[in-house]
C-alpha cells in the first residue's frame, strides 16, 4: 500500500497510523523523540522537524505527507511541497500558527470571533483594557497550548506584569474580550481536495485548569444551535480552503451567540470520542481526506463522554482495569480505554483517554464519577 509521511509523532499521529493501517496504508513519522507514541507503531525518521535533510528523506519515503501538530514549520512544509504530495499545502498551517492571522481569516470567512486587538506596547495594552474592561485575556500569538502563554487580566494593577511576562515569548500579543460563555463546544469538519465536506457532531467541552477534561456528545444544546455550529465549521473549512481535518473551538454566549475561539488544522482531542461513537473516526476521516478517498459517514451511533487520562490518573485507572467492574455492567456503560504508550506519567500530561459509551450522557457521567479517578476535576467544575 501507499506510505503516509507524518510530521510529528505524538498521540495524534499514533491514532492516525492505527486508523490508516486498517485501510492498508503504511506510516513513517518525522519526530525527534525516539519510541514516542507514533514511533512505537510506525516507521520513524529520528530528527527535528526543522532538519531539511531529514524532511527530504521523509518526502522520498512517502506518497502523501500530512502533519499531526500545527507547530511544524510552514517553511519546511513548503519545501516538502516541492518534493512530495502535500494535499493540505502549508497556507492553513501558516494561518493557524498565529492567533492574529487566524482571527483575521475567520472574520474574512464571515464568522464571528471574540473582540480582540493586537498588542505591541504597554500603552496598547492599557488602551485595550479600557476598551474591553476586566476580566480580559492576553495571549501570545504563537506557541500556546493548554492555556500556556495566556494571562487573564482581572485588574489594571496586573498590566505591566502580564505584558512583561508574556513578552518573554518574543511573539506578538493579542488581547481578547472575556466571553462569559454558557458552554464551550467544538466541531470538527473534514474536507477533501475536491471540496467534499463532512462534519462530526458538535462536542460539549469541559476544561479544568485550561486542559480538556470531558467531551460530551451530543452536546447539551438546542438542535438549532447544533446545526448553526456545524454550518459555521463548514463555512470555515470552505473559507480557509482546508484539506483534511479542521477543528473549530467555539464559545456559546448569552442569547446562543457563537464566537470562534481558535482552530486546529488536525485531529483534535475533543474528537477522540469519534473512535467508537461515530461510524467513521476523525483519524480515518483525515486519512480518507488526504488520500483522496470518499469521506466516511460521521454520524453518531451512541451517546458518549470522553474523559482525558492525565499523568495523575494512570495508576488508579490501571488498578481499576485490573479489577472487576460490576458498576459498568449494571449501568450498561462501555468504557473504552486508550493509552498512548508514553513512559512518564507526569502530572497533567495527556497519557490517554477513555470513551465512555452509554445509553445516556447521565449514565456515562455517573460511571466517571463512580470510579473516583477524576475526583479532583469533578470537584473543581461540578459545583
Ligand atoms: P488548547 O489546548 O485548546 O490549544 P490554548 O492554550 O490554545 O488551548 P485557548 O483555547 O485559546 O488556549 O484558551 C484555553 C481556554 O481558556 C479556553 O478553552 C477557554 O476556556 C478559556 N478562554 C480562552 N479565551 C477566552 C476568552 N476570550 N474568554 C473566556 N474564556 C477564554
Ligand atoms: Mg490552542
Ligand atoms: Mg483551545
Amino acid at each position: 500500500g501507499a506510505t503516509i509521511g507524518v510530521l510529528g509523532g505524538g498521540q495524534l499521529g499514533r491514532m492516525l497510523a492505527n486508523a490508516g493501517s486498517e485501510l492498508g496504508y503504511r506510516f513513517v513519522t518525522l519526530d525527534s523523540t525516539e519510541h514516542g507514541p507514533m514511533g512505537q507503531v510506525s516507521e520513524q525518521i529520528v530528527a527535528a522537524y526543522s532538519d531539511a535533510e531529514a524532511a527530504r528523506q521523509l518526502a522520498q519515503r512517502s506518497d502523501v505527507i500530512t502533519y499531526e501538530f500545527e507547530n511544524v514549520s510552514a517553511e519546511v512544509a513548503g519545501m516538502l511541497m516541492q518534493e512530495a504530495y502535500v494535499p493540505q499545502g502549508n497556507h492553513l498551517l501558516y494561518t493557524t500558527q498565529h492567533r492574529l492571522r487566524e482571527k483575521r481569516a475567520i472574520e474574512a470567512a464571515g464568522v464571528p470571533v471574540a473582540p480582540y486587538r493586537e498588542i505591541a506596547t504597554l500603552e496598547d495594552l492599557q488602551q485595550g483594557v479600557e476598551q474591553f474592561g476586566v476580566p480580559c485575556v492576553l495571549k501570545t500569538a504563537t506557541g500556546g497550548y493548554d492555556g500556556k502563554g495566556q494571562w487573564v487580566i482581572r485588574s489594571t494593577d496586573e498590566l505591566e506584569e502580564a505584558f512583561v511576562t508574556l513578552s518573554k515569548a518574543k511573539t506578538e500579543l493579542v488581547l481578547e474580550q472575556f466571553i462569559h460563555f454558557k458552554k464551550e463546544i467544538s466541531v470538527i469538519a473534514a474536507r477533501s481536495p475536491q471540496g467534499e465536506i463532512k462534519v462530526f457532531p458538535a462536542a460539549e467541552n469541559i476544561h479544568v485548569s485550561n486542559i480538556l477534561h470531558l467531551s460530551i456528545v451530543p452536546a447539551r444544546i438546542s438542535q438549532e444551535l447544533r446545526e448553526q455550529a456545524e454550518q459555521l465549521a463548514v463555512k470555515i473549512a470552505q473559507g480557509l480552503d482546508a484539506v483534511g481535518l479542521i477543528a473549530v473551538e467555539m464559545f456559546v454566549a448569552d442569547g446562543d451567540r457563537l464566537y470562534v475561539n481558535e482552530l486546529a488544522p488536525r485531529p483534535h482531542n475533543s474528537g477522540h470520542y469519534t473512535m467508537e461513537a461515530c461510524r467513521t473516526s476523525q483519524f480515518e476521516q483525515h486519512v480518507r481526506a488526504v488520500c483522496n478517498l470518499p469521506l466516511g459517514d460521521p454520524s453518531l451511533t451512541t451517546p458518549v463522554v470522553m474523559v482525558n487520562v492525565l499523568g495523575q490518573h494512570v495508576a488508579p485507572l490501571l488498578e481499576r482495569m485490573a479489577a472487576e467492574d460490576p458498576l459498568a455492567a449494571e449501568l450498561v456503560v462501555v468504557p473504552k480505554v486508550h493509552l498512548y504508550g508514553k513512559a512518564d506519567a507526569v502530572h497533567n500530561r495527556k497519557m490517554g483517554h477513555v470513551n465512555v459509551l452509554a445509553t445516556s450522557i447521565e449514565a456515562a457521567m455517573q460511571w466517571i464519577e463512580g470510579t473516583g479517578i477524576w475526583q479532583d476535576e469533578w470537584n473543581s467544575w461540578n459545583k
